[in-house]
């Protein structure tokens, strides 16, 4: 029996917790699910709700997409160099739905659930772009699950108002200039905390303004 349940933990036939929240930290029904949102105490992974004000979501957006783009990679190398005061990112996530439980979504996981504690204690307290951050651990781990099948490819009939995380990219050329930074940084500091050289080398940081 115990096998069974644990057999069944999260998805669909588990008629105490809820799937959608095991699966991607999120789920349409909020506080009012009829089943049970259990957030970890230790996690890799944590979630920033309504942290990404996509200015394309705005009816009075006057911005190109060239403009939305580059707002969009602003942001995202923001905070990636954020993450790294707290410890070594794997990866972040941004949802680009416009249901109201997935909308700005933003999930990073890290390599060590210190970090994700630690960026979770730290950034409770600080604003970004006018608001307070809000950020809790989050139960996802393996963003295939997370992330809608249908999203790339040959684009998913439900839009943005998919139950999945539809991702939004940041440009490739920003991308790949954050995982080389983000290695020459590892490679100077020490490839995990614990082996951190005497004079730690600063984490990566923004390019412009
Ligand atoms: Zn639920
Ligand atoms: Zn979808």
């Amino acid at each position: 029996m115990a096998n069974f349940l644990a057999s069944i933990f999260g998805t669909e036939q588990d008629k105490v917790n809820c799937s959608f929240y095991y699966k991607i930290g999120a789920c349409r029904h909020g506080d009012r699910c009829s089943r049970k949102h259990v957030k970890p105490s230790y996690s890799q992974t944590i979630l920033l709700p309504s942290m990404y004000q996509n200015p394309a979501h705005d009816a009075k957006n006057r911005l190109t997409p060239e403009q939305c783009a580059n707002h969009f990679d602003a942001f995202y190398e923001d905070l990636w160099c954020e993450l790294c005061k707290y410890g070594e990112p794997e990866e972040l996530v941004v949802c680009d739905n416009t249901n109201d439980h997935l909308i700005g979504n933003v999930y990073a996981r890290f390599k060590y659930e210190d970090s994700a504690q630690a960026a979770c204690d730290a950034l409770n307290s600080r604003w970004y772009a006018g608001r307070p951050i809000y950020c809790e651990l989050s139960p996802v781990t393996d963003f295939r699950e997370a992330c809608c099948r249908l999203n790339s490819g040959e684009g998913c009939v439900r839009g943005g108002f998919c139950n999945f995380i539809h991702r939004k990219n940041p440009t490739p050329d920003l991308d790949r200039e954050l995982t080389l930074a983000t290695k020459k940084w590892l490679k100077e500091r020490g490839r995990d905390a614990k082996s951190v050289s005497r004079s730690p080398s600063p984490e990566p940081t923004r390019r412009r303004y």
